[in-house]
């Protein structure tokens, strides 16, 4: 009955309801850490997530609980991301659990992405637990959180447990609860092993590590094991658990959350959804996968410094044996020369590898505007996926383009709604419904093309809602569009890496805008640079770089020695910086400043 005192589980919750203040708890409840070793948010353990307050992978933890009934039982508990971008980890660490706790804020109610992840979670049969956290806040209203999530979500909130993770107020009800109202797991560790790889790492020494819920079966150093996915076999050098570390244990077990290594050189080999079972006495059947993850926003990645360009490629490899959404292909620009074009789940994914590559591999990157999958449809009768807009065919070519289009929730008190319609219709978005959740909020449902909400559709929303208002969305299909190529030119040349794919009615908004920030952003130089907007051949926006005057170079050139080495040392930072485009130095902001054209 070893089986009968484990309990596995997650935590789901909109962002910031406090999922990761609740896990620390948990583990100080338990004793897992001493109280030096207790630093805030133990689960974000990378630098970003700290800063960010974000959690962005999902960490495994077990966690020893003695329970009031006097019995020992062992907790795995995986919290999860609550952003938009990251639904693919959560839809991961469901699949491992049998138990979720749902943890709403008692101050801000059931939010877009509390409903999205509680779906997935009802979705895989767990049982969950109805939280109401930070009820040690005055504007806490508990009750009226209960009756959203019944009304909302439909499921009894009688029983759902009142909170303060802050404070620590209630946590050992949390525990007792996952021990009474979380089902233990169901396998037989007499049947063949199959294990579910929810997550895989690379370690240096141990080679990729598998992150897995063992369903069926045992595994323990020495046993050969068999991926079902490719039928490759490797020989397990460690078995062990997430204490919170990765501490080897003497066998898995069915029920068992844990890590195999088994000295893989390629994370390839340890794909996320995939079953590991024995290769002597192997399963006959594979656990359920996971869906395939497609990355829906795409943008080119280039060294600053074009040396970098075999550094960058490594440190994308490196980074991608942790993030299997990520991809990557290498791709030229005449502009930016050799580097590569990525793809990632959303903008905030995108934002995350940006930043991980430059702290993390020291690298300075120049990124280009995010794009999404374009469906071109040639009169010739073939169909391109195109993610990069420089390889748009020519408009003779073409005989129509479909755009993504995703369904998207809106949850917001009723009092920004106007304001809500009035930002999706300027985003071409189709108004579908809207129902009231309660007196004083609705949930709005919008499609929306991808393209549009790339940018900066989740800043807008929170800036003119006061940040009330919380949104969700999934990919729902492509539909035609009239899309056409704005092109920039500077200095007559055309700038590759500035292309863009917009919509006709918006076109020249757009190329007014991305030629009025360019202007503000490219340096004057000794000659005067026009900056144009072009579809085609036809110019249809154009600014002018004024040139230097003669006498303030004269000034530079003047006497004062310590003067003019300052200037010169505060060019050469510059540089680094900076792309020449033919004649012109363009720094490196400028290709990023198209985002923010609102
Ligand atoms: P997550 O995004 O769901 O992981 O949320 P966090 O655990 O990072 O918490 C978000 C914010 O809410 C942090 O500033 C926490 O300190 C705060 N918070 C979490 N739980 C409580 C609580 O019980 N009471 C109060 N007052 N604040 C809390
Ligand atoms: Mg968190």
């Amino acid at each position: 009955d070893r089986i009968k005192h484990i309990r596995n589980f997650c935590i789901v919750a909109h962002i910031d309801h406090g999922k990761s203040t609740l896990a620390d708890r948990l583990i100080e409840k338990t004793n897992l850490l001493s109280q030096r070793e207790m630093e805030k948010q133990v689960l974000d353990s990378m630098d970003l997530e700290k800063e960010r307050g974000i959690t962005i992978k999902l960490t495994p933890v077990r966690l020893i609980y003695n329970s009031k009934n006097g019995e020992e039982y062992e907790l795995n508990l995986i919290d999860t991301p609550g952003h938009v971008d990251f639904t693919y980890e959560v839809s991961r660490s469901i699949a491992a659990c049998e138990g979720a706790l749902l943890v709403v804020d008692a101050t801000q109610g059931i939010e877009a992405q509390t409903l999205a992840n509680v779906y997935l979670a009802l979705e895989h049969d767990l049982d969950i637990i109805p939280i109401i956290n930070k009820i040690d806040l005055p504007s806490a209203d508990p009750d009226f959180v209960k009756k959203e999530i019944e009304d909302i979500i439909g499921i009894p909130a009688d029983d759902a447990l009142l909170i303060s993770a802050k404070m620590g107020i209630g946590i050992e009800e949390v525990l007792e609860a996952i021990v009474e109202r979380i089902a233990p797991p169901s396998g037989d560790e007499n049947l063949p092993l199959k294990a579910l790889i929810f997550d895989s790492y690379y370690d240096n020494y141990k080679g990729a590590i598998s992150f897995v819920r063992v369903v069926d079966g045992n595994c323990r150093q020495g046993d050969r094991i068999k991926m079902m996915s490719s039928g490759k076999e490797f020989e397990v050098t460690e078995v062990g658990k997430f204490i919170p570390n990765l501490i080897p244990v003497k066998e898995l077990k069915a029920g068992d959350v844990g890590y195999i290594a088994a000295s893989i050189k390629n994370v390839k080999d340890t794909r996320v959804g995939d079953t590991i079972t024995s290769a002597e006495n192997p399963a006959e059947t594979p656990l359920p996968g996971y869906k395939k993850v497609t990355p829906m926003v795409f943008c080119g990645i280039y060294p600053a410094d074009g040396q970098d360009y075999e550094n960058l490629r490594d440190a994308l490899e490196k980074l991608q044996l942790n993030d299997a959404s990520l991809v990557f292909e290498p791709d030229t620009s005449a502009a930016l020369g050799f580097g590569f074009r990525c793809g990632f789940l959303g903008l905030l994914h995108m934002e995350i590898v940006q930043e991980r590559l430059e702290r993390e591999y020291n690298l300075d990157l120049v990124t280009t505007a995010p794009g999404v999958i374009y469906k071109v449809y040639k009169t010739n009768g073939e169909v391109l996926e195109l993610n990069n807009p420089s390889n748009l065919p020519e408009l003779t070519e073409i005989d129509h383009v479909e755009e993504p289009i995703v369904s998207a929730s809106i949850m917001t008190p009723t009092e920004y709604v106007g304001t809500i319609m009035e930002l999706s219709q300027d985003r071409r978005g189709v108004f579908l419904g809207m129902e009231y959740i309660e007196q004083t909020r609705v949930l709005m449902r919008y499609d929306i093309p991808l393209n549009e909400i790339i940018y900066d559709f989740f800043d807008a929303l929170k800036s003119r809602t006061k940040g009330y208002a919380s949104f969700d969305y999934e990919l729902k299909g492509y539909k035609e569009s009239n899309l056409v190529k704005l092109d920039i030119l500077i200095n007559g040349e055309k700038v590759d890496a500035l292309s863009m794919i917009v919509h006709k009615d918006k076109v020249n908004e757009r190329a007014r805008k991305m030629t009025e920030r360019l202007k503000d952003s490219i340096p004057r130089h000794l000659f005067e640079i026009p900056v144009q907007a072009a579809i085609g051949s036809k110019i249809i926006a154009r600014e002018t770089v004024k040139a230097l005057r003669k006498n303030v170079l004269a000034k530079c050139y003047g006497g004062d020695i310590t003067r003019k080495k300052k200037l010169l040392e505060k060019q050469k930072e510059g540089k680094k910086r900076m792309r020449q485009i033919g004649k012109v130095e363009i720094p490196q902001e400028a290709f990023m400043s198209i985002l923010k054209l609102d």
